[in-house]
């Protein structure tokens, strides 16, 4: 048993709510840790140290806070491993999966180091009679971070690297499931050089982020979670005058052309709807094949592939697909959406509801499911299952697949399996989602890109990491100049001058 507190000016410290969630080993049930759940007052005091702690570090050269952020990225591959097994230990993915958690966070913070060029502003040369125009991008202050269970690295990671390298100070709320990994990348931080204060992390609930919500000090809010929470949170965020970004849920559609390979279709799929037992954003959860000819063969192609996938705790090596999902009440939910469908009528093509792991009987392990002849009026469609569970939905037409995708209420991700470009370029333009995929499942953009959805899976306007992310966390400030030999040649400046 162990106890995660929270991290203030640069160190552990213990929670004094008195208040603790449990922290599940979710291969074995077991309770392995208790994490605080802080109080108003304390969430306040990590606001006003980050506050103390920030005009210095806005103030420091870009390049400067540049270099941290490249320690950073030394540090977080010398302890890749130990990250990695952190994070499986408490959220239960696989190590690979885990590794490429920390890469993909990573891999922000490198970007990050190009904070210097990024940050420079805009200079008009001449406005009028020795007036000079100049922007620049400054720090908001302090930000408060939300961040949910499913990718404990690389979900702060995006958002600490240009916050951060941007001059700001950050209060980071991880998901009380797995927060283990947000100590260690706090403590990394300061052993790259960070000052002590810029980034402190409170753990807890809602009580900590409505905190975070309301305070008068934070200036920005982002959070990545479910969408009725980010709903709310951007609602109660932006009512105090907050710039908030709020990234919610996801049903992604992967649309399964005739003339796509189907062998590809398939082994994408399988891939993109139960890697990480389903609980990505950007994982496939409908497939679309067009024509029942397609779809027929897609669902023969499926099937023994689902059926050879190795369902284990992360420490059964590293040819395991996928491991449990995260609590029991997850898992609970899972298999009574599964039911639920089969009320419904859709036809559960591969039913492992009896799924059950020799030694392992208590962990929250779901097997993988598949249906077939799902329809837009079911439960299992409209929900987001988050979970290793593929619904198809055939289409008669490319028409009725896109509409389909665009009539859906989440716009996260889609993708499009088919061998003609005129097809993949009409899908790319039409439809109304924030990252599409042309034989690709997962179009996760790379760091020096933005990502984000549309529709319900995203409130606000500015997207995570590339430039969005420096966007966010900065705001412009222009300035005009005038020095007194303009005046010489014009005489009394006026406005006029600069029409
Ligand atoms: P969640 O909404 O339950 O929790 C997210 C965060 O909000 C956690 O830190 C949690 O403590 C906090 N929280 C929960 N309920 C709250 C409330 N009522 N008031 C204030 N704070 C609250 O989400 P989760 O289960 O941790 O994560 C899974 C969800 O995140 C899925 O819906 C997934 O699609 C989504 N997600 C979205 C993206 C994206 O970029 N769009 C990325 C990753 C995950």
């Amino acid at each position: 048993m162990y106890e995660i507190g929270h991290f203030i000016d640069g160190k552990r410290v213990k929670g004094t709510s008195g208040r603790f969630g449990d922290i599940f080993n979710p291969a074995t049930g077991e309770v392995q840790g208790r994490v605080a759940m802080a109080s108003p007052g304390e969430v306040e005091q990590a606001i006003a140290r980050a506050a103390a702690a920030q005009p210095a570090w806005g103030a420091m050269n870009p390049q400067r806070r540049a270099r941290v952020m490249m320690e950073m990225v030394r540090l977080l591959n010398r302890d890749m491993d130990k990250l990695a097994e952190a994070l499986s230990r408490e959220h239960g993915k696989t190590l690979p999966d885990a590794r490429g958690d920390v890469q993909r966070g990573l891999e922000v913070i490198e970007f990050s180091i190009g904070a210097p060029h990024l940050l420079k502003g805009e200079f008009t040369d001449g406005a009028g009679p020795g007036i000079d125009m100049y922007s620049m991008r400054q720090p908001l202050g302090v930000v408060g971070i939300i961040m949910p269970f499913n990718f404990p690295a690389m979900m702060p990671l995006w958002h600490l690297g240009p916050c951060l390298a941007s001059g700001n100070a950050a209060v980071y709320k991880p998901s009380e499931r797995d927060p283990s990994v947000a100590m260690m990348l706090a403590e990394l931080f300061i052993e790259a050089g960070l000052p002590e204060g810029v980034f402190q992390v409170v753990n807890g609930d809602k009580e900590a982020v409505d905190t975070l919500l309301d305070s008068d000090v934070i200036q920005g809010i982002s959070f990545v979670g479910s969408t009725p929470v980010a709903k709310y949170i951007y609602a109660r965020a932006t009512a105090s005058g907050k710039r908030a970004q709020c990234f919610g849920g996801a049903k992604n559609h992967m649309i399964v052309m005739p003339d796509a390979d189907i062998d590809q279709a398939a082994d994408a799929l399988v891939g993109a709807g139960y890697g990480a037992a389903g609980e990505r954003c950007m994982a496939v959860s409908v497939a679309v094949p067009v024509g029942d000819e397609t779809a027929d063969r897609l669902i023969e192609a499926l099937i023994p592939r689902i059926e050879k996938l190795k369902v284990a705790p992360y420490t059964a090596g590293e040819d395991v697909d996928y491991g449990p999902v995260v609590t029991r009440e997850a898992q609970e939910r899972i298999l009574g959406l599964i039911n639920k469908g089969v009320e419904e009528g859709a036809k559960l093509v591969v039913d492992n509801r009896d799924f059950k792991l020799q030694g392992y009987e208590n962990g929250f392990f779901v097997g993988p499911h598949l249906f077939d002849h799902v329809t837009p009026d079911m439960e299992i469609y409209k929900t987001e299952i988050f979970g290793p569970v593929l619904s198809t939905v055939r289409a008669g037409s490319y028409e009725e697949a896109l509409k389909l995708a665009m009539d859906h209420e989440y716009g996260n991700g889609t993708a499009i399996f088919t061998r003609d470009g005129d097809t993949a370029r009409d899908f790319a333009h039409r439809v109304n989602i924030g990252m599409v995929g042309i034989n690709v499942p997962i179009p996760v953009p790379l760091a020096y890109h933005s990502f984000g959805g549309w529709k319900k899976s995203m409130f606000g306007d500015l997207n995570q990491h590339g430039p969005d992310g420096f966007r966010f966390y900065t705001r412009t400030k222009t300035v005009t100049s005038r020095w007194p030999s303009g005046l010489k040649e014009g005489g009394e400046f006026h406005f006029k001058a600069m029409d």
